[in-house]
């Protein structure tokens, strides 16, 4: 379908910069020599009007005691950047900004007592991987991380630790066998960390259950942490990723689909990245990867697959999740085992800004100020301009952005 679709259209488009490059060198090359002129980049984008005003009224108004009235900044958000002359040499605008964060932190854990019937500490880190459950965007990964800190909490108990809450939601294709099982080891894994008088408010992991834009809302706002950990050249963009900036989340993540971008717009030291690049997967593909022999080199990998195994998870069914862990030791199609290390190191890291407070809050202003690229109002007019020859013509509505919202997301200052 895309081979005919790509000889039907004028113009043929990727959605990230490093997707378009794919396109072009790998996926549809032999067409791309053929017609250069059809390839075009169109890098993805978010409404501002409902991922940050609709979303997040706290971190509005902040806004516009900074920035001005809604309507001199929205339409045009590359002007946030002036938030970072204004924020970096005051205190107290970072000191703000970490308050709106915990206020919108607290909301969430009233949600997570309501639904979830557990109490969770606001100040700890809200660690979040929200999006479609597949093996490509490696919510493995993250659960392996999860098995290293509660392992680790296990083997020294008096080590001081960052508090954290990890939460992974989102759902699964109905016939897609192996994400299932990725979501049942998650909720095991929950099981066993929230049950432990050990761990106590060091860990907690949450399966948020029917993940959709209604949840997105409230659970980006409340973000500290925004994982995106997908093997480099699968995810073509990504928009989640977008979402939790624009929120003032700080993203750990791989050089894959509009990260790669949003690190260029934040600057390299806002972001904490990890992972092989793209050359790299290729190489190692062409080597003949061989997941076994990374579990073999590192002990934090080797201890935590090795738990699953034994059945830690699932005392009742001890070999519940080892087709998982075989699928991960003899295929590892997405390379997870490749990353690991360097995962922990990131998470790491981390954890060492985390415990600086302000230089946090600092990095999460850089991150705000740096979105403006990924207002969708950016990528609908290049698609305007650079393909559909379309002009823009006066509003009928002028002046009132909040009519352009959806009306049910004007719940301003409601609890949730
Ligand atoms: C934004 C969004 C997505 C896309 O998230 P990615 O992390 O880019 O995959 C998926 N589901 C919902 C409900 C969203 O709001």
């Amino acid at each position: 379908m895309a081979r005919l679709a790509i000889v039907g259209s004028h113009a043929v488009n990727g959605v990230a910069a490093i997707h378009t490059e794919i396109l072009k060198a790998s996926l549809f090359r032999s067409f791309y020599e053929l017609w250069p002129e059809k390839f075009q980049n169109k890098t993805n984008g978010i409404t501002p009007r409902r991922w940050l005003i609709g979303c997040n009224p706290r971190l509005t108004d902040f806004l516009c005691e900074k920035l001005g009235p809604i309507e001199q900044w929205i339409r045009s958000l590359d002007s946030l950047q002036t938030l970072k002359s204004i924020g970096l040499n005051d205190q107290s605008v970072v000191t703000k900004l970490a308050a709106v964060k915990l206020d919108n932190k607290r909301r969430f854990a009233q949600l997570i007592k309501r639904d979830y019937k557990i109490e969770v500490n606001p100040e700890a880190m809200f660690d979040v991987q929200v999006k479609r459950i597949h093996e490509y965007k490696r919510q493995m990964l993250n659960c392996l991380h999860v098995i290293t800190m509660y392992l680790r909490i296990k083997k020294s108990p008096n080590e001081p630790v960052v508090p954290r809450v990890v939460m992974i939601g989102g759902k699964a294709a109905p016939g897609y066998w192996m994400a299932k099982q990725v979501i049942s080891l998650i909720c095991s894994v929950a099981s066993v960390i929230n049950n432990d008088p050990a761990i106590g408010n060091k860990l907690k992991l949450i399966y948020l259950e029917n993940y959709n834009v209604t949840l997105a809302e409230k659970v980006i706002p409340a973000t500290d942490l925004s994982e995106q950990i997908s093997l480099a050249g699968t995810e073509a963009s990504g928009t989640g990723n977008m979402k939790f900036m624009i929120n003032g989340a700080l993203t750990v993540g791989t050089l894959d689909g509009a990260n790669v971008e949003m690190r260029e717009e934040m600057g390299a030291e806002n972001f904490f990245l990890f992972g092989m690049t793209v050359p790299q997967v290729e190489a190692l593909r062409k080597a003949g990867y061989n997941p076994k022999s990374f579990y073999d080199k590192s002990p934090d990998l080797k201890v935590a697959l090795d738990a699953v195994l034994r059945g830690v998870f699932s005392p009742s069914k001890p070999d519940k999740f080892k087709p998982v862990v075989e699928n991960i030791l003899c295929h590892d199609f997405y390379m997870l085992c490749a990353d690991f290390d360097d995962y922990i190191k990131a998470q790491k890291k981390v954890n060492e800004a985390y415990l600086d407070k302000p230089r946090w809050s600092r990095m999460a202003l850089c991150n705000i100020a740096a979105s403006g690229k990924f207002s969708s109002d950016r990528t609908i007019r290049e698609y305007c301009k650079d393909i559909w020859n379309a002009h823009p013509c006066e509003p009928s509505v002028t002046g009132n952005v909040r009519a352009e919202l959806p009306s049910r997301t004007i719940n301003e200052g409601k609890a949730i």
